[in-house]
């Protein structure tokens, strides 16, 4: 019999033709390979037997690094061939092209750098076809030499050869050596060296206590030791970062497992192509306090360069984040590092080759036994997302301001950008354009609509004006659970939308949100109730400000000297807004309890608070009993949580333990959710739920809103392959762009089902 057969998913640049021409001289398969836009297209002649084991072998195996999405077989004409080949590519344009995301080293190639015989031996840049740099330095497609910065390093004779017959280096366009390749270079003030002689230089200032930049794969890195107080600080103080944990890259498995729970799952994770930082639970603290000393997570990832392994062979785990100053994006430019903070800065590690997309770690979790991620970057992009929805024109998803990414969907794929921070610093906005332009350029997408979020003073809002496209606006919250509609194809579900802030359809600052999905439509059936806070956006970050908000609000006395101030605001309505924000509620609450009352990093206070609740449980503190009013206001259930920040005033004012009242304030918000839930299905039956929001970071309420939902025979979905968080929405707006069609001259959008 004769089949063509198509292999959907990343299977270009990692080796994936080999693989099946190996496959199939294995078991007697004859045909071609070749790819056609990105897709694997596969002919295959072999008796039924045979052809079965081969359709089952791709379906179930792949080459490190490739990420099969599908195999699709039909029957052709009987056709003769003499053996197996790989044959030219055929570049049609029916479908956007796949693309490889960075991949990191290999198991060969660490075997060869660590071999004193072979001519890679501790060269950190070694590479093979299923290995090595890929996105962060591609320039233009098709995917060759030229295409890539490696363009600057003509190879060898010896690289030549083997480019040109050794198995695992055939076709290889990454691939270099200690002749041809970019080289390690060190420097400090006056001082440089370069190869072996600068690497041997890094490790011994590692050791000595020194903060280094690395150039590693998507931009620059700090790295120190984890066990040096002094260290951790001079990063802190490089970084301008007060408190926010630091990851930490350890050599290898077993030394992640000595001072970190680790689950199959999260195994799977760490070891997966894309070497995520994964979220642990602590065994106990092994470093000093300043790395990650409060939280009870430790943001742990493995090697994925020649040079990340060198050095935490040399030095044991070192602390590893992106080098970016505070809020700024990650720096790619030698030329931007080289200069940077002398004093602080113990040298820069790094090498000529140039990155031209700038890509943070990624960071992922395990939850209710699957994976999560946090931040979608390096390792991930640009692999699209298949869906099942089809888009019939392309189209441009804007995402939000903050953790800002976009999303270019054509036809069922929807290709998300990497992470680029908050875009009121304007040097990210200014990464996010280009990388919009280029994302659009690389992959031959023209947008015919564009997507944003309702909010009127979003940047992304202005570039999305600015395109000129019809312009398609949808409410924050109704994003965050399309993105989970959008991963699972939902054609309706009950969304728990809970975050820190979004524009909200009565102009009002919605988070605390229950979103009844049906298609492309909403219906808001329950919310936190409205409270009035002062301040504006600024004040996000005051939780004691916050807190005194809510005290006026549930007429408590207080004699905070901002007191005063506050009340004249709230009563002449300056700067003041209607907040159902669940963010917010949590601020009040870290700060009500004493726990924390200043956001210097997103979610502090609210990770305060958690960690507090999780104290409680595992000392089998009882928690505190809290429950919120559930009142139906005009067809809303309305959650009052005035009234439940009185009882937790109350509480503190009684002397009751704060973990004691921190875990019963989680209880009693899963509760409180279950319970709209349960009065839901019992209006219209439905029994999908999804939660999604930044407030869903929360692992403790997360864990307990889905056991308690499960219990009662919903079916629960979370966020996946995009964050809960705004880094997830522009999927969400997406998802529901392709299912409406905009009016020819963009004044408006209607369903595509009438
Ligand atoms: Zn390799
Ligand atoms: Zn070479
Ligand atoms: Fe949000």
């Amino acid at each position: 019999m004769t089949l063509s057969i198509f292999v959907l998913g990343v299977v270009q640049g990692v080796g994936y033709r080999p693989f099946v021409a190996r496959l199939a001289e294995e078991l007697g398969v004859k045909g071609t390979v070749r790819n056609n836009s990105g897709v694997v297209e596969i002919t295959a002649a072999a008796d039924k037997q045979a052809m079965e084991n081969f359709l089952h072998r791709l379906k179930s195996q792949q080459p490190s690094g490739a990420q099969v999405a599908r195999v699709v077989a039909r029957p052709v004409p009987e056709q003769q061939f003499a053996d197996f080949r790989i044959i030219e590519s055929s570049r049609s344009n029916a479908e956007t092209p796949l693309f490889p995301p960075d991949l990191p080293i290999c198991e060969d190639c660490l075997n060869e750098m660590r071999n004193p015989a072979d001519r890679r031996y501790r060269y950190p840049f070694i590479s093979c076809v299923a290995c090595g740099p890929r996105y962060s330095i591609l320039e233009s497609l098709p995917y060759d030499r030229e295409g890539i910065t490696m363009r600057d390093f003509p190879m060898c004779g010896d690289c030549e050869t083997e480019y040109t017959t050794q198995t695992r280096r055939r076709h290889a366009q990454t691939i270099s050596c200690l002749e041809c390749g970019p080289q390690l270079l060190f420097s400090h003030g006056e001082e440089t060296r370069s190869k072996e002689d600068a690497l041997q230089k890094g490790i011994s200032l590692l050791q000595s206590g020194a903060v280094l930049a690395l150039k590693g794969i998507g931009g620059y890195q700090f790295a120190c030791l984890p066990t040096n107080p002094e260290a951790v600080e001079r990063l802190r103080q490089i970084k301008r970062r007060d408190k926010k944990p630091f990851a930490v890259m350890f050599p290898n498995m077993e030394s992640i497992r000595a001072v970190c729970s680790v689950s199959e799952e999260e195994e799977t994770l760490l070891r997966s192509p894309a070497r995520p930082i994964v979220l642990l639970g602590k065994k106990a603290e092994p470093f000093c306090d300043g790395v990650s000393g409060e939280s009870r997570f430790l943001g742990a990832f493995l090697p994925y360069t020649g040079l990340h392994q060198l050095l935490t062979d040399a030095c044991g785990p070192l602390v590893m984040t992106s080098g970016n100053l505070s809020g700024e994006p990650i720096l790619i430019r030698d030329e931007d590092v080289l200069n940077l903070e002398p004093d602080l800065l113990g040298g820069v590690l790094y090498h000529t080759r140039r990155i031209v997309t700038p890509l943070d770690d990624s960071v992922a979790r395990v939850i209710c036994g699957t994976p999560q991620l946090i931040r979608r970057s390096r390792g991930y992009v640009p692999a699209p997302l298949f869906l099942e929805q089809q888009a019939e024109k392309p189209i441009l998803a804007m995402g939000g301001d903050l953790k800002a990414c976009f999303c270019l969907m054509q036809g069922g794929r929807a290709y998300l950008s990497q992470y680029f921070g908050d875009l009121e610093e304007y040097a990210s906005e200014q990464v996010y354009r280009q990388n919009l332009t280029r994302m659009e350029r690389i992959f031959g997408i023209s947008p015919a609509a564009a997507v944003c979020d309702l909010h009127p003073g979003y940047r992304t809002g202005k570039i999305a004006e600015q395109t000129g496209l019809p312009l398609l606006k949808i409410q924050h919250h109704h994003a965050h659970v399309a993105s989970v509609m959008a991963e699972y194809g939902l054609s309706h579900c009950l969304g728990a939308a809970f975050d820190g802030t979004g524009y909200g359809t009565d102009g009002c600052v919605w988070g605390g949100e229950f979103l009844y999905c049906r298609g492309t439509s909403f219906e808001r059936v329950a919310q936190l109730s409205y409270v009035t806070l002062c301040g504006g956006d600024a004040a996000s970050k005051d939780a004691a400000l916050t807190a005194l908000c809510y005290r006026f609000a549930a007429g408590e006395e207080t004699d905070d000297p901002r007191a005063p101030m506050v009340r004249a605001a709230l009563n002449h309505r300056i700067n003041t807004a209607e907040s159902s924000s669940m963010g917010r509620l949590f601020d009040a609450v870290s700060a009500l309890l004493g726990i924390r009352s200043y956001n210097t990093y997103e979610g502090e206070c609210a990770i305060a608070l958690e960690n507090a609740a999780a104290q409680a449980k595992t000392q089998e503190i009882i928690p505190y009993p809290l429950d919120f009013e559930i009142k139906e206001d005009r067809g809303i259930m309305k959650l009052d949580q005035v009234a439940l920040v009185q009882s937790i005033a109350k509480a503190v004012r009684q002397g009751v333990e704060v973990p004691a009242i921190a875990l019963g304030f989680h209880l009693a918000l899963a509760r409180a959710v279950q319970e709209v839930f349960r009065t839901v299905r019992r209006k219209n039956g439905e029994t999908v739920a999804a939660l999604s929001g930044g407030v869903f970071s929360n692992r403790l309420l997360t864990e307990e809103c889905v056991r308690l939902l499960t219990e009662d025979g919903f079916t629960v979905y979370l966020n996946s392959d995009v964050p809960c968080g705004d880094g997830g929405i522009s999927l969400g707006q997406a998802w529901l762009a392709a299912q409406m069609v905009p009016e020819t001259d963009g004044s408006q959008w209607s369903r595509k089902d009438g």
